[in-house]
């Protein structure tokens, strides 16, 4: 979704408001609502998770949303979490951000409890969030919006660095609401970086941006996490998901199914290669010296070891002065073991955990 001018400030809306609700909700931890936090507030180590969840729950009603989530973000991590439409990210993300309050489970944010009031300022100050719709006043400019945001923060960036940084540079001076939708995208990555924050929580922040801009979004990830920011992001975007994450947690059904580093989640590693290829001059499978299937005219061998397979492949066809057309290999992409795990019939039980 693109961020929606005219609402109120990004500050106003992680303010009381959205924050009705903290009364009402329950704390497993017994901190919630009144009392110091548990954990010290000033005393995080630099090797202490940024981000703890354990037993995460959260229900609308009769809705549950978040059944049971629990995450770990180690510093200067990017974690992606990975779910379908209504699996429980951005609930997750609110309740991390300290926008709502949690049923039950433990949350520590750079060693705060979201859910505790008193933390609400510092938390604000150290993090930042890019939201799918973060509001902004339309008739300011680009500056204008951006010196506004920054002087809610002890230490931000300077202005202009940010705008560079976001590619907006060239338009200081337009108002924010003749903004494209990809050029009030940026600005939402701008806001959510002014602050200069230890935490940067990224809700699918790349939609609407086009292919260059996405690229350039990705760089600039990277080297926000080359500068020490850790970074937890939700996306829809497999591509965008494989390129940037140390780890991904994929989460269906208010659940963890699975976590793991992109390359690796869900056995994807150990899957089997698919080889295949085009055959000529009257060969078929059958002449193959490795077992080998037909489909839609390709000839298809799935190889648990494709090096070897690929050895006795191409030296057959070099011995039979024959050609592998169109020759490609590949292996599950993130995308289909996402799928696999995500599928309503996938069971719901222990996450599969993948440390490789
Ligand atoms: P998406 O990928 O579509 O953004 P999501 O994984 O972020 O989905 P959530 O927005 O956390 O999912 O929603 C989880 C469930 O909770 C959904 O069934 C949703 O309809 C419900 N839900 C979310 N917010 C509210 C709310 N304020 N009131 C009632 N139900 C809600």
């Amino acid at each position: 979704m693109i961020a929606t001018i005219g609402r109120p400030r990004p500050y106003e809306s992680r303010m009381a408001p959205r924050r009705t609700s903290l009364s009402s909700g329950r704390d497993d931890t017994g901190g919630a609502a009144a009392g110091p936090p548990r954990w010290p507030v000033m005393g995080l180590m630099r090797s202490d998770p940024v981000l703890e969840v354990a037993g995460l729950r959260k229900s609308y009603g009769s809705v549950q949303a978040v059944r049971n989530i629990s995450l770990t973000v180690a510093p200067g991590e990017i974690v992606a979490l990975l779910g379908p439409n209504g699996a429980g990210k951005t609930t997750t993300l609110e309740i991390l951000e300290g926008f709502r309050q949690r049923d039950g489970g433990v949350a520590r944010v750079l060693g705060l409890d979201p859910g505790h009031r008193a933390t609400g300022r510092e938390l604000r100050e150290r993090t930042g969030l890019v939201l799918q719709d973060i509001a902004v006043e339309p008739y300011l400019t680009l500056r204008e919006t951006l010196a506004r945001e920054a002087g809610y923060y002890a230490r931000p960036r300077e202005v202009a660095e940010v705008i560079t940084l976001v590619g907006l540079a060239g338009l200081e001076r337009r108002k924010v609401r003749t903004f494209s939708g990809g050029q009030k995208r940026r600005l939402d990555l701008a806001l959510g970086l002014i602050g200069r924050p230890e935490l940067l929580f990224l809700d699918e922040p790349t939609t609407g941006f086009d292919a260059a801009a996405r690229r350039d979004a990705w760089q600039l990830v990277r080297d926000l996490r080359a500068a020490g920011t850790t970074i937890l992001l939700t996306t829809h975007d497999m591509e965008e998901a494989q390129a940037l994450a140390d780890r991904v947690v994929v989460v269906s059904g208010g659940l963890v199914v699975a976590e793991g580093p992109p390359s690796a989640i869900g056995g994807r590693d150990a899957e089997r290669a698919r080889i295949s290829f085009a055959l000529g001059n009257g060969y078929t499978a059958a002449d193959l010296p490795l077992a080998a299937t037909a489909h839609d005219g390709l000839i298809v061998v799935e190889a648990t070891d494709p090096t070897r397979a690929l050895h006795l492949l191409t030296g057959w066809a070099m011995q039979h002065d024959t050609l592998l057309a169109g020759l490609t290999v590949a292996r599950p992409s993130l995308e289909d073991v996402y799928l696999r795990l995500t599928n309503d019939d996938a069971p719901a039980g222990v996450p599969e955990r993948t440390t490789r």
